[in-house]
Formats: C-alpha cells, sequence, structure tokens
C-alpha cells in the first residue's frame, strides 16, 4: 500500500528533533556552520541533512511572524528526479513499488547532478563529496520492518504524520477545513502529485520559495514534466535500439 506523510506546518515549533534524528538515523556527520543570524542551522540542505526545519520571520501590522517549514524530498508519484537519473543510468533511482519512497543509490555517481537538481521542482537533491546524488529516503529500511520514519518518531507536537496514503490524505483535508475557517490561505501543497504532503497556513513561498511546486501556467505539473523529459530518455531509447 503506497504510504504517505502529512506534515502540518500550524503544529511546528522548530525545535528541529525531526532534523537530527534524521542525521542520527541516517550516521551522517555534523556540518561545520557558523551562526548567520537566523535559527535555520545549517543555511541549506546538503549531503549531511536530508532534512532541514527552514525558518524565515516578517513583520506585519507591528507583529512579527513567524513561519517553520521542515523541509525534506516529497517522494513524488512520478518523480521527475528518477526520469533525468533513468536517462544516463538505470537501477541509480529506485521507486519503491509498495511504499512509492524514490530512493537513489551510489550509481547515481554516473549521472549529471546539475541536471538532476534542476529536474526536481522542489529543489531536493544534493551531492555527495564521492559524486553520488543524495537525499531523504522515506526511512524505507524503518518502514520496511514496520516502524516510522525517524523524523516522524523524534515529533513530539504531532507535526510530523506518515501513514497509509489514503488515511493521510483524510487526515489532511479534515485539518485544511478545520484551520480555514480561521485562516483562510491556508493549503495543501501538490496533494496529488507527492507523497509528502505539507499544509501552510499562508502563501507557501513565505514559508519557502520551493514549499510548493513552481506553476507551469495552462499545463498540469505532470504533463509539463512528460513534455521536458521527452528528449532525455530518447537517447537511451535509441541505444537500446542499436543495440537489439
Ligand atoms: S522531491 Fe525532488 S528529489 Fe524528491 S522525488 Fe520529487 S523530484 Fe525526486
Ligand atoms: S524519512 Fe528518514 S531520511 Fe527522510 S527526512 Fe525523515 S528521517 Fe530523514
Amino acid at each position: 500500500m503506497p504510504k504517505s506523510f502529512f506534515i502540518d506546518t500550524s503544529r511546528c515549533t522548530a525545535c528541529r528533533g525531526c532534523q537530527i534524528a534524521c542525521k542520527e538515523w541516517n550516521e551522517l556527520p555534523a556540518n561545520k556552520t557558523k551562526q548567520t543570524g537566523t535559527h535555520q542551522n545549517p543555511p541549506d540542505l546538503n549531503a549531511n541533512n536530508y532534512k532541514l526545519v527552514r525558518f524565515n520571520e516578517y513583520l506585519e501590522n507591528g507583529t512579527v511572524k513567524w513561519y517553520f517549514f521542515p523541509d525534506q524530498c516529497r517522494h513524488c508519484l512520478q518523480p521527475p528526479c528518477k526520469e533525468t537519473i533513468d536517462g544516463y543510468v538505470q537501477g541509480a533511482a529506485i521507486q519503491d513499488e509498495t511504499k512509492g519512497a524514490v530512493v537513489f543509490n551510489a550509481k547515481t555517481q554516473k549521472a549529471p547532478f546539475e541536471e538532476v537538481l534542476n529536474s526536481c521542482p522542489y529543489d531536493i537533491p544534493r551531492q555527495a563529496p564521492d559524486g553520488s546524488i543524495v537525499k531523504c529516503t522515506m526511512c524505507n529500511e524503518r518502514v520496511t520492518r514496520g516502524l516510522l520514519p525517524a523524523c516522524v518518531k523524534a515529533c513530539p507536537t504531532g507535526t510530523m504524520n506518515f501513514g497509509e496514503r489514503q488515511e493521510m490524505l483524510d487526515l489532511a483535508g479534515k485539518r485544511l477545513a478545520e484551520l480555514q475557517k480561521t485562516y483562510p490561505k491556508a493549503i495543501l501543497a501538490d496533494p496529488e502529485d507527492v507523497s509528502v504532503i505539507f499544509l501552510m497556513l499562508d502563501e507557501p513561498n513565505k514559508y519557502h520559495k520551493f514549499a510548493q511546486s513552481q506553476g507551469v501556467g495552462d499545463l498540469s505539473r505532470k504533463q509539463f514534466l512528460a513534455q521536458i523529459f521527452a528528449p532525455i530518455t530518447r537517447p537511451v531509447q535509441r541505444m537500446g535500439q542499436l543495440k537489439s
């Protein structure tokens, strides 16, 4: 059964428990970093941080408003990163058929990092020192054993939720309806396209430039992606034809 996250940012306190739990579970080393005047640290996702609590603040009518956004891979239902990688090397990006997790392995060293990054609507993949491309794994090895993802297990506020996709969609819809009574701009980000569904109380770009997939005019995102990736997959098909 496909799984999904529901991330309710209205409950997030920016404690960063999820961020630390992710580092610990994945045995990722510390980053050399420095204070830049914001609670957000490190400044961006990197090969040692698959999860990052983004932090923005705005002054509105004399009141400071905080926007917290626990960023991570969305495990897209039709992942454009995988389509890009498949155009160069087969088996480097795998989509788990039952759970929907999109997982990269060391073979991604053979895929062009910038192209893979540019294909992601959410600016997620990062390059490790050995040249491989890395990101959140949905804690696939934990979930396979019936455990929650480490970030969900660690969250003390109910922000991070994980379970059967329909169960998460129902929870997200219910929570959205409740919150829209007080916050009319509240939305769910791209719930039909991703396995990691964020609820935000205000305009998505106040949380993060890539909180929601970029608009592509009259085309649906899937149509748009199908168009831009067609030229990438063709060379591989041609190679296959030449070999046979
Ligand atoms: S969010 Fe980006 S990296 Fe994650 S599955 Fe979607 S396209 Fe791939
Ligand atoms: S699912 Fe696992 S790998 Fe992904 S952000 Fe959460 S703890 Fe990190």
